[in-house]
């Protein structure tokens, strides 16, 4: 009789007697040193891929990719879709330096981003998708806020806190977040700008922003958070957070329009001068136009990356109700298709709705009160009915219209 075969490891391949510990598995054996050092790697794997904290994916979009994810959910805004399609590659690039650094190393700068455009022309819609895009959290603070509790070093820290939150407590996470930090020209030094009628001056609250633009380690206050019952204040890194701002700026078009008049001066006749294009003076907009209206150079200097978004024409607004990937037409069908009902609209009836927009000045957020106004009453009558059918023609939008309270709205001129 053949003398039996001693076990061995099937990764090292020593004898079970060289071993403390053989472990059998399907077809092989594992020795006590194999899986110490295959623990070691996946611990050191899983850290080090936490650490970096970027899906493969995040890393691979170029610039160009980044902004036709944009195109699916926002219409126009083209300059300020590539702006910021470059600002965010570049933000990442720099997330992804390596964190030991040479002398001469050059060192990659924040790249944070400064939205000025009218309210409702999609400044959060583009930080909330470049958001949805990277996967990371985002929150969404209002500077005036900020300003009204007065308490300035403690306020801004709830900037935090809400990313926290968004990030569900984990603070690796919320560190390679984007914050929106909405209505920034409202916190602009009130003696610059004669539009903003607020007692209390901005600048302390621009001065307690400026740390947390550049990069610092903040004591956060979790405020209940569920996950940290004990514990006081979470210590949260904003180096590498990604900071928008955005601003109607309203007045600050005159500031442009006196600085472009002023150059206009110095120019001789034969020059060849481009004309300018006095119905959105916002595109020229420069980081010295912000100063003169009330912002301190350091904050303008913390979000470097200046850009503009256009008023919203009638032709876009007609876009946004149909054409984005959440467009609001697409939502209304989703929600009748689950009621079993087929839901249309006519073109005419889309021409309606814009045409109320435009006319009440109501923007893109307008154009989901009036589909509201005009598909409640089916929204209300038709689920469990037996119409299975709704056709919305252009004299049905305006019955609806006229019964609701959106009709009481002036026309502004
Ligand atoms: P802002 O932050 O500039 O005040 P929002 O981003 O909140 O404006 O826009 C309000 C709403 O209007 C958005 O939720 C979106 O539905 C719509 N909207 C505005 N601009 C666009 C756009 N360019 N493309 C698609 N939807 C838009």
């Amino acid at each position: 009789m053949a003398e039996k075969k001693e076990l061995e490891c099937s990764f090292c391949g020593r004898k079970e007697s060289e071993t403390d510990m053989l472990i059998a598995g399907l077809e092989g054996h594992i020795c006590d040193r194999c899986i110490e050092q295959a623990h070691g790697l996946v611990v050191k794997e899983l850290s080090e891929s936490k650490n970096s904290g970027l899906s493969a994916e995040l890393i691979l979009k170029k610039p160009q990719e980044i902004k036709s994810f944009l195109d699916q959910y926002i219409i126009g805004q083209n300059q300020a879709k590539r702006v910021l399609s470059v600002a965010v590659y570049n933000h990442y690039k720099r997330l992804l330096q390596p964190a030991t650094k040479n002398e001469d190393d050059i060192e990659i700068e924040k790249s944070n981003i400064m939205l000025v455009g009218e309210t409702g022309t999609g400044k959060t819609l583009m930080a909330r998708t470049i958001a949805k895009m990277l996967n990371v959290p985002f929150a969404i603070v209002d500077a005036t806020v900020l300003t009204e509790a007065g308490y300035v070093g403690e306020d801004v820290e709830t900037i935090l806190t809400r990313l926290l939150q968004a990030a569900d407590y984990n603070v690796q996470k919320a560190e390679r977040g984007i914050v929106f930090i909405d209505e920034i020209d409202k916190i602009a030094r009130k003696s610059d700008n004669p539009s903003i009628t607020r007692d209390v001056s901005g600048e302390g609250v621009q001065q307690a922003l400026l740390k947390l633009l550049e990069g610092t380690i903040v004591n956060v206050p979790p405020k209940g958070g569920r996950k940290h019952p004990d514990q006081k204040f979470v210590e949260v890194n904003t180096r590498n957070i990604l900071f928008v701002a955005g601003g109607a700026f309203d007045g600050v078009d005159r500031i442009i329009s006196k600085r472009l008049n002023m150059q206009a001066v110095g120019y001789s006749a034969s020059k060849n001068e481009e004309r300018v294009d006095d119905k959105n003076l916002l595109q020229y907009v420069i980081p010295k136009d912000l100063k003169d209206f009330g912002l301190i150079p350091e904050i303008i200097g913390r979000l470097p990356v200046l850009t503009y978004l256009n008023p919203l024409d009638a032709k876009t607004l007609r876009a946004i109700l149909t054409e984005p990937k959440n467009a609001i037409i697409k939502q209304y069908e989703k929600l009748f298709e689950m009621d079993g009902i087929d839901f249309s609209i006519d073109e005419k009836a889309l021409d309606y709705i814009v045409q109320k927009a435009v006319e009440y000045k109501l923007g893109a957020r307008g154009l989901r009160s009036l589909c509201e106004a005009i598909l409640t009453d089916a929204m209300f009558e038709l689920p469990g009915g037996e119409e299975k059918k709704l056709r919305v023609t252009r004299s049905y939008a305006e019955g609806k219209m006229e019964k609701s309270t959106l009709s009481k709205l002036k026309a502004v001129s």
